[in-house]
């Protein structure tokens, strides 16, 4: 057994870093996904622990993006892992890949899509594929002026002499070719920052391979698209206003700041009111509980404006910004639908931090409570002359009383707009790229 002091005030995780510190390996590096993936070990070893009337290693809670109160709860003292468990953190910690039998962990679902062999041979062709694409491209690669080209060709052979991970799940030839830009650029340009590294790996790789997708993301809409591409980069969440298939493609329409600002604001006014007014019954028709409206006030005193034709609205941090192209913003109910929808994407900033990016289970949630606060609204007389808003099949108050017909609208709304993002939330996006793809979080 391996003894691990657990300190006043300290957590699961801060334990295993003293720890590993203590064994000299480098801990500052680790990332989130890595840390998800030690805290599955411990979890595997908790309930083993647990089936065999064990010591518990933690007592509550093992959702590793939830609150550190609630999750992975440890007392001060010593708690005990085997020897195994400790041999696959260290593993873990140094990047080094565990041998794993594929039989050795029976509870874990796989997510991996189809016949792993089929994947290993398809990753291993993108692989070759992704290098192929840089080596074809190295004249083209657009960098800082400062940046010694000269070097290039002597980086890449260093990088391929020392191996390349291949990784588990399926990966699109952007996703290599952005990842092996990432080491390039690294090695490059030793002092440029990760997310100036990510943002030139980003925009080479989607010029450089038009057809494909980085991240779920067309390239064709990420080239030379610098405020989406920069966006990514700080895993912010980015609308993009779908055009309606039935219409003629018109040029955005932009509406005067003043204008819009008011039409805001007015919108704005009626939401707080009301949501300072939600009865305990109101919120549980939204599944909205008290922490999540107050943090929903303060996110609606933080709304600012830009330019941005790409969107109506979007969720930066802890706040709102409305783009001076957002159609209909003089329908209160449509303005009101955003502003719920971009708040609940700041909850999910406040909760799991930027790094992840935005997935269907995550739009789901936004758009779902947008189109029950309306119809809250419109249900207390509070947003008259909304009542055939008719933003999906049916009046919008058809989804307090029918739980299923709004779950089939949000699924074709999705299929309609989202349909290549991820199922559930991508954590650390450019240093993690595949691992966390697909994965479900609990
Ligand atoms: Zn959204």
């Amino acid at each position: 057994m391996v003894d691990i002091n657990v300190n006043k005030n300290q957590g699961l995780i801060s334990a295993i870093k003293t720890k590993l510190g203590a064994e000299n390996i480098n801990t500052s590096n680790i990332t989130w996904n890595v840390w998800t993936k030690i805290l599955e070990q411990v979890k595997n070893e908790n309930e083993q622990n647990k089936a065999e009337g064990k010591e518990l290693i933690y007592h509550k809670g093992s959702n590793a993006s939830g609150s550190g109160k609630d999750n992975f709860v440890v007392f001060q003292g010593v708690i005990k892992f085997s020897q195994t468990l400790w041999n696959n953190i260290c593993k873990l910690a140094k990047g080094e890949p565990l041998n794993e039998s594929p039989t050795a962990n029976p509870n874990q679902t796989g997510n991996v899509e189809g016949n792993p062999n089929d994947i290993a041979l398809q990753n291993r062709t993108n692989t070759l594929k992704a290098i192929n694409v840089i080596q074809s491209n190295i004249a083209k690669l657009e960098l800082p002026s400062n940046v010694d080209k000269s070097k290039i060709n002597e980086v890449m052979a260093e990088l391929s002499k020392n191996g390349l991970t291949l990784p588990q799940q399926s990966v699109s030839v952007g996703d290599m070719t952005t990842s092996l830009l990432v080491d390039l650029l690294t090695k490059l340009m030793p002092n440029a920052s990760e997310e100036e590294i990510n943002y030139y790996a980003i925009k080479n790789a989607s010029n450089f391979v038009p057809d494909d997708t980085i991240g779920a993301r067309k390239c064709s809409e990420l080239a030379n698209n610098d405020d989406l591409i920069r966006g990514m980069t700080r895993g912010e969440v980015v609308e993009i206003v779908p055009t309606p298939p039935t219409q003629e493609v018109q040029a955005p329409q932009q509406v005067p700041l003043e204008q819009l600002k008011a039409n805001v604001e007015k919108a704005v006014t009626i939401l707080k009111a009301e949501l300072k007014n939600f009865t305990e019954d109101d919120l549980c028709d939204l599944a909205m509980t008290d922490s999540d409206r107050e943090k929903i006030l303060s996110f609606l005193d933080n709304i600012t404006y830009d330019d941005d034709p790409t969107g109506a609205a979007k969720a930066v941090n802890n706040g709102i910004v409305f783009s001076t192209y957002c159609q209909k913003s003089d329908n209160v109910a449509n303005v009101v639908a955003l502003l719920m929808h971009e708040a609940n994407h700041c909850i999910r900033h406040s909760q799991w931090g930027m790094e992840r990016l935005n997935s269907k289970e995550e739009e789901w949630t936004c758009e779902s409570l947008a189109m029950l606060t309306v119809a809250k609204l419109i249900e207390k007389g509070k947003l008259q002359g909304y009542e055939n808003y008719q933003r999906y099949s049916v009046p919008v108050t058809e989804y307090l009383k029918n739980r299923e017909l709004l779950s089939t609208d949000m699924n074709d709304w999705l299929t309609r707009n989202y349909s290549e993002l991820p199922n559930y939330a991508v954590y650390n996006y450019i240093e993690n790229r595949w691992e966390a793809r697909e994965n479900p979080r609990e």
